[in-house]
């Protein structure tokens, strides 16, 4: 048999509280790489689990494994999502608190991969009833339906998640799953009307167009061939291998069903789907600085009997904006890039907001109707973007920067507080922990008056030349003393030259990005001409109906701005969030290429630096490396020691005093809690681990 020394040796620790020189970097990447090679994708740091993608299926995720880890102690068993999956459960069914699992990474770790796994686990292993099937099935069919309309391949993922999630499921007294809720962040709509090279539009437009039967493509006068519609050429990649559209398409109109759409529901929600594409294929004629006109009648024909509004208004909607003036409406033509620009954001708020009804929707079938389960106790999913940092970044970029920096601080509150709450609850002394507390930049980016989301407001409200350089002025105008932001104007000469001049650099807590402010105001306004939204409102489609609303028009208020809807569904978020216990999943990406066994070191210790891994395992290793109940020691260790062995009659604290005692532990290496030993160094515990091996 292999002894201890030489299994860590080859497979590395499977918590990196326990290796020895835990501030290397290098010794961190090393064990991830170690255990990667050995498929072994799960290592702890502590509680939090971080996971690198295999980009393969591994034998892991059978019934037999979950049963493994069913009510089984965190430690007493190799890492898995299925661990922390239970170990969720089971303080949310012992301590009767919520909980919640935080899953963080960049695109392509497989952030959704383990949401799904956590699900399915839950779906086989907690008790069921009659009932409770429906909700289970529920529960997952909402997922292929979510992602046919909120994921699409990508450069970085061939099933990309386009929107963030945060789901919860709710149990009964029982701990049966009885219903959920999901809530969605900032689908990205841009991809509707426009895709990069090698990226294609959202998954549910192909699937109609493989998979629809032919009478209903008929129906919808959609032509069995993705490259004839505007919005889906762009990116030119109509296939990827590892999609099957057809079949796809065959799971989500299943999956709607089960979801409870009727075939009415089902054939507006198409009908919605198919527009989009015709829309796109609008086409205007006339001159360039000349006004606008549409060339191409079909599409008005097939939109006006879709959508069921009147062709001549739609197509005057499309060639004209209307503003209302000292209570006077004035119409005005729009020129060839206005007119293009009125359709697609009319594209783009389509798909928007139905999507939001589609979510909707699901929730109203996944909430649970009986008052019995009145008390339930929640486990929330979050699945949401990580950190991007990309050659050029734009708004997208910095919303969901942002995001991360709510997310890291809640995480740094949550885990000092739990570290702390357990030296308190174990009668030890805390020793206070230095750590980067990245309030400062979150109040640079969300404060009122001075925040960068109010600068951007303010610049979006002002009328006559307020533009996206006028806004960059502003910003090193009111926060260009902040330690946390620069711009090129104000930039060092070393610094300046990696800026352009319409950038502003933030100085995250996991590193610095630059932002270029090149349409900061269009998307934070993201704003749809009046006549589009009433010729909407008269829309006969049910779905349209709910999703734009004649008070919109009555409303002389401006909308509120994208970035402060965001901001304020994250604080909404924070504190649901906060309310719960959580638990945390890191995904890594091993590579670029989407293959199995490739570990790109330069790739994963940019990811690990992101995720900020090591300021997590510095504070998890500041006081003890190791911590375990007496029971669970003693029962390890027993044998080591005469006078404990076979069993010790008195109380488990003398008994582990005794054992580790006679294993001459030194009082500097272990603390003795309440109910815990606490141990400082992992050189310590491995001499113990060895001992046991001899
Ligand atoms: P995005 O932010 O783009 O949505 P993501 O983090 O959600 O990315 P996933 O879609 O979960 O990434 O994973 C990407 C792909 O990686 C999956 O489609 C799958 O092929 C593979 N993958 C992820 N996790 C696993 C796993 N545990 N086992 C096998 N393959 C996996
Ligand atoms: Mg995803």
């Amino acid at each position: 048999m292999e002894s201890a020394l030489t299994a860590r040796d080859r497979v590395g620790v499977q918590d990196f509280v326990l290796l020895e020189n835990y501030t290397s970097e290098a010794a961190f990447i090393e064990n991830l790489r170690k255990r990667f090679k050995e498929n072994l994708i799960y290592t702890y740091i502590g509680s939090v689990l971080v996971s690198v993608n295999p980009y393969k299926d591994l034998e892991i995720y059978t019934k037999n494994h979950m049963e493994r880890y069913r009510g089984v102690n965190f430690y007493e068993v190799s890492p898995h999502i299925y661990a922390v999956s239970d170990n969720s459960y089971r303080s949310m069914r012992t301590e009767r608190k919520d909980q919640c699992i935080l899953i963080s990474g960049e695109s392509g770790a497989g952030k959704t991969e383990a949401s799904k796994k956590i699900l399915q686990y839950y779906a086989v292993t907690c008790p069921a009833s009659d009932q409770v099937e429906t909700v289970k099935d529920r529960l997952l069919q909402s997922n292929p339906v979510l992602e046919a309309f909120g994921n699409a391949k990508t450069l970085r993922n061939d099933n990309s998640s386009r929107f963030g999630k945060y789901m919860d499921i709710q149990f009964d007294f029982k701990g049966a799953p009885v219903g959920g809720h999901i809530l969605n962040y900032l689908l990205e709509k841009s991809r509707v009307v426009h895709q990069n090279h090698g990226e294609r539009n959202f998954h549910i437009f192909y699937q109609l167009i493989e998979g629809g039967e032919e009478d209903l493509l008929r129906r919808l006068g959609l032509e069995k061939n993705p490259q004839q519609y505007q919005y889906l050429v762009k990116g030119n990649c109509p296939k990827v291998s590892s999609i099957n559209d057809r079949s796809d398409w065959k799971v989500v109109r299943k999956a709607l069903s089960v979801i409870g759409f009727n075939e009415d529901e089902v054939e507006e929600l198409l009908n919605i789907i198919a527009s989009v594409l015709h829309l796109g294929n609008i086409q205007y004629g006339g001159e360039d600085s000349g006004n606008a006109y549409i060339t191409t009648d079909t599409q008005i024909k097939y939109l006006a009997r879709l959508l069921g509004v009147d062709g001549l208004v739609l197509k005057e909607a499309l060639t004209h904006k209307k503003i209302i003036a000292k209570g006077e409406e004035l119409k005005s033509p729009l020129n060839l890039e206005q007119a293009a620009s009125a359709r697609d954001a009319l594209s783009k708020a389509v798909y928007g907001r139905t999507f939001t009804w589609l979510v909707n929707k699901i929730n109203v079938s996944l909430a649970y109707k009986d008052d019995t389960y009145k008390n339930a106790s929640v486990i929330g999913l979050l699945d949401i973007y990580g950190f991007e940092v990309f050659q050029h970044n734009s708004f997208e970029q910095f919303c969901i920067n942002y995001c991360n920096e709510k997310l890291q601080q809640l995480f740094i509150e949550l885990t000092l507080k739990s570290e702390q709450d357990e030296y308190e609850a174990e009668g030890i002394t805390w020793e206070p922990v230095q750590y980067f507390n990245n309030k400062i930049i979150c109040d640079l980016v969300e404060e009122k008056f001075k925040g960068i989301i109010s600068i951007l407001d303010e610049e979006c409200l002002r009328p006559g030349d307020a533009s996206d350089i006028t806004f960059l002025e502003k910003l090193e105008n009111t926060v260009g003393g902040h330690a946390h932001l620069t711009t090129h104007k104000l930039a060092d000469g070393k610094t300046r030259k990696v800026m352009g001049r319409e950038e502003f650099r933030l100085l995250h807590y996991a590193g610095d990005v630059n932002y270029n402010v090149n349409g900061f105001l269009d998307k934070n306004n993201d704003l749809l001409f009046r006549n589009l939204k009433e010729v909407m409102c008269m829309s006969e489609n049910k779905i349209l109906t709910q999703c734009f609303d004649r008070a919109e028009l009555k409303d002389s208020k401006r909308p509120e701005t994208a970035a402060t809807q965001f901001k304020t569904s994250l604080a909404k978020l924070m504190e649901i969030l906060m309310s719960k216990e959580p638990s945390y999943v890191r995904c890594i990406k091993p590579n670029d290429a989407k293959q199995a066994g490739r570990f790109d070191e330069v790739l994963i210790r940019h990811q690990v630096k992101y995720l900020g891994l090591m300021e997590n395992l510095r504070v998890r290793r500041a006081g003890f490396a190791y911590r375990r109940h007496y029971e669970t020691f003693l029962q390890r260790y027993k044998s080591l020691c005469p006078e404990t062995w076979p069993s010790w009659q008195g109380k488990l604290a003398d008994g582990v005093s005794t054992l580790v005692k006679h294993l001459g532990y030194k009082p500097e290496e272990y603390k003795l809690g309440r109910s815990k030993i606490f141990i400082r160094f992992p050189k310590t515990l491995f001499a113990t681990e060895d001992a046991l091996e001899t």
